[in-house]
């Protein structure tokens, strides 16, 4: 009989949205005609803005006439029209990439996965806690040692490396989901120079860089002199244009970057990843890279940043009760997540219990990110304003006793 993956054999029960669910599903159930608010799930509620829905019923239409029907693209790592519209994209906020650079994928959750394939089982790769469990999962499924870097009350939930510590691979999130906090560029470049020290690649997840209004902040890693020697950024178009149910995403990889062959020489980062995505991807629909690259139009940007704006506007009136009630948080500027340690002294779980037994809204426990994510909560502002509002008011209710 074929064996398994035994490494699939250390991953941790992934329990976390199913067992909310179960809850939920009871209260609900004990419960039929009560108003249950939900700002527990990190996917978008607004639907895709006019300007991209448009560019994918017209490539929908070009697509049944034989004259510009498409067949499977020649590449597979993007159109160069969406490549272009990235590499735009970036330049509007100051950052040089190559068209070539950008390799158009489905989201970056797969990238985020199956850029394990290209390292060594042998890496020791470095994660910060709590974060995004794909990251921690696809390492223990290839079976890579991982090791972690505490995001805390202390730092702000933003971790920082510590030099007596060795990394090959880091995984970096900013903003950061669950916690809503976003590096500086000072810290970034810390991370930037730590990586250089230890000839390690940062893999640097950028999916909620839309929601940075800070001109002070970084939206890309690559704003840090040194990152591309070191550094591949993945992005998504889900939050930013809310592409969850539409899939598509991109990677940057600078040419100069490199890792290692097991002799010792230089191999090109680029041409391995181009390699496998060759072999086991063969691309993004065209009707959804026209939609794409509508995105990045200045029609669809007027667009999605009004979306965007609109999810803030829940953001602050989140702050502002965090705020009124004098309970300590993190994000909820720039990100759309906000992070705050859990009211009376309580562990996740059971505040998550309490807030839906008593308050009816629905938030995630910060222990499913990671040890440092037990005593805190997530709450989303991907939510209408008058559901935003309601649920804050209830809040204040419960936790301003
Ligand atoms: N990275 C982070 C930090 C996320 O929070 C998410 C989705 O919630 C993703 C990546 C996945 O994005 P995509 O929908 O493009 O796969």
């Amino acid at each position: 009989m074929a064996k398994m993956n035994e490494s699939f054999l250390s991953l941790k029960k992934s329990y976390l949205f199913i067992e909310i669910g179960k809850r939920v599903r009871e209260y609900i159930a004990a419960h039929p005609d009560n108003k249950i608010i939900r700002m527990g799930i990190g996917d978008v509620t607004q639907p895709l803005v006019p300007a991209v829905v448009e560019a994918m019923k017209k490539a929908a239409d070009e697509m049944g006439v034989k004259e510009t029907f498409r067949g499977y693209e020649d590449s597979g790592l993007g159109y160069d029209f969406l490549r272009d519209a990235v590499r735009d994209y970036y330049k509007s906020f100051g950052v040089e990439v190559k068209s070539a650079e950008v390799l158009i994928s489905d989201g970056a959750k797969s990238d985020c996965g199956n850029i394990g394939d290209i390292f060594s089982a042998d890496n020791t790769v470095l994660i910060t806690d709590p974060a995004y469990p794909v990251y921690v999962d696809s390492n223990v499924m290839g079976g890579r040692k991982v090791i972690f870097a505490d995001s805390n009350e202390e730092n702000g939930f933003a971790a920082m490396p510590d030099k007596n510590v060795h990394a090959d691979i880091i995984y970096l999130c900013s903003p950061n989901n669950p916690t809503g906090s976003v590096y500086t560029k000072a810290q970034l470049k810390e991370w930037v120079d730590y990586a250089i020290a230890n000839d390690a690649v940062i893999i640097y997840d950028a999916a909620y860089e839309a929601f940075i209004s800070d001109p002070e902040l970084p939206r890309s890693i690559f704003c840090i002199e040194g990152a591309r020697k070191c550094a591949v950024e993945i992005c998504s178009l889900s939050k930013t244009a809310g592409f969850t149910g539409t899939r598509c995403g991109y990677t940057i990889v600078p040419e100069e970057l490199m890792l290692k062959t097991p002799t010792g020489e230089d191999i090109s980062f680029y041409q391995l990843w181009t390699r496998r995505q060759g072999s086991k991807f063969n691309g993004v629909s065209y009707p959804v890279q026209r939609a794409a690259e509508a995105v990045f139009s200045p029609e669809g940007q007027a667009q999605c940043k009004a979306v965007i704006a609109s999810y803030m506007a829940n953001a602050k009136i989140m702050a502002e009760t965090f705020d009124s009630l004098g309970i300590e948080y993190t994000g909820g500027k720039n990100s759309p997540y906000i992070w705050f340690k859990c009211p009376f002294g309580m562990n996740s779980w059971d505040f998550f219990d309490k807030l839906l037994n008593e308050a009816e809204v629905v938030g995630t426990p910060g222990e499913g990110f990671g040890k440092n994510g037990d005593g805190w909560f997530r709450l989303t502002a991907f939510n209408t304003l008058e559901n935003t509002k309601e649920a804050m008011e209830r809040f204040k209710k419960l936790c301003g006793k």
